[in-house]
């Protein structure tokens, strides 16, 4: 196959913006109410039709390039469940840090799901896709639809936001990845009935009105995660001293870590809140939210126009 059949599709990461564990779900799972935010920061996953069979590759030495890899599984899906017999070839350069709570592995399961729907023009509708999506792992279904969401259940009910957020971030990853699992846990064991807090919606119900309303916010897994790993709390004590002297609207962290954000409406805060970081050793990204109209249009621009005969 040559080069001219290759289709390159992005893969954004998310933060979380707020989160919150209400309680355990009978299933075994936490109930959440968070609120999504995609960012600018992407992988590039790049397709390429084959006879059979899926491949893949990746970029990042700590990313597996096998049948675990969530983009294969996110390919094998769509293939069993439309009976397709065709192959595809997977590539994905990483950019977004690994087990940080970005949700690099789901956006890249729910790309694939998406260009794959296209590519081999099966038409699926978006409920198909999200229920795929869904077995895949709670993130994937927000990464179908993108934007300021808000995501219910696991997670993994998403609403998007009528207004959505607009802010410049700066990404941190301390380097120092965190087992989810440990993090939720941990949550458990600390989790005394209590009553269930209702900062996010306060914060949706301000309409995202004005800088003020991002002071409501923060991310019930954060204590959790540092007490997990007391090495990185004090790492997270320094990027946190950071962001807020230079002015962030929200300092947190994104899922269950490791990654560290700041939120900032001016953009030359940003700059220098990243420079400060950068200064003291950090891996740091500047980055801008996406809002749900631009997340679809980088979607219509990488999938608009379809030609190639190697894929039908
Ligand atoms: P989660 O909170 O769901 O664990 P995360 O956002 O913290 O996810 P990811 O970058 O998605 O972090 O990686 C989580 C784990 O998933 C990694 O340790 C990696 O081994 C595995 N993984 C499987 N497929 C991928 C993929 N395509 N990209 C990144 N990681 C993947």
């Amino acid at each position: 196959m040559s080069r001219a059949d290759e289709r390159t599709v992005p893969s954004f990461a998310k933060v979380n913006l707020g989160l919150e564990v209400l309680g355990t779900r009978s299933d075994g799972y936490h109930e959440l109410r968070t609120l999504f935010q995609t960012v600018d920061l992407r992988d590039d996953i790049t397709l390429r039709p084959r006879r059979q069979g899926i491949t893949i590759e990746c970029s990042h030495p700590g990313v597996p390039q096998d049948e675990s890899n969530l983009a294969w599984r996110a390919a094998e899906s769509l293939r069993r469940h439309a009976k397709v017999t065709r192959g595809v070839a997977i590539r994905i350069e990483k950019r977004i840090p690994v087990a940080g709570g970005l949700g690099g592995g789901s956006s890249n399961a729910a790309a694939v799901l998406m260009a794959l729907n296209r590519l081999w023009r099966l038409d699926l509708d978006p409920d198909v896709l999200n229920r795929l999506g869904r077995r895949l792992g709670a993130d994937v279904p927000y990464f179908l639809v993108g934007g300021t969401a808000l995501g219910l259940g696991r997670g993994d009910e998403v609403y998007p936001l009528r207004t959505q957020v607009k802010a410049h971030l700066v990404l941190v990853d301390p380097g120092r990845p965190v087992s989810t699992a440990a993090v939720f846990s941990r949550v458990d064991a600390g989790l005394t009935p209590r009553e269930n807090s209702y900062t996010i919606f306060r914060f949706v119900s301000r309409d995202l009105e004005g800088a003020t309303a991002f002071r409501l916010l923060s991310n019930d897994l954060e204590q959790a995660a540092l007490e997990e790993a007391p090495d990185l709390a004090r790492t997270v004590g320094r990027i946190r001293g950071t962001l807020v002297r230079e002015g962030a609207l929200l300092a947190a962290l994104s899922g269950s870590g490791s990654s560290y954000f700041g939120v900032f409406d001016d953009p030359q805060r940003a700059r220098r809140a990243h420079a400060a970081l950068a200064s003291q050793g950090f891996a740091v990204h500047r980055c801008r939210t996406l809002s749900l109209d631009q997340y679809r249009k980088a979607w219509a621009r990488a999938l608009g126009y379809i030609s190639v005969r190697s894929w039908r």
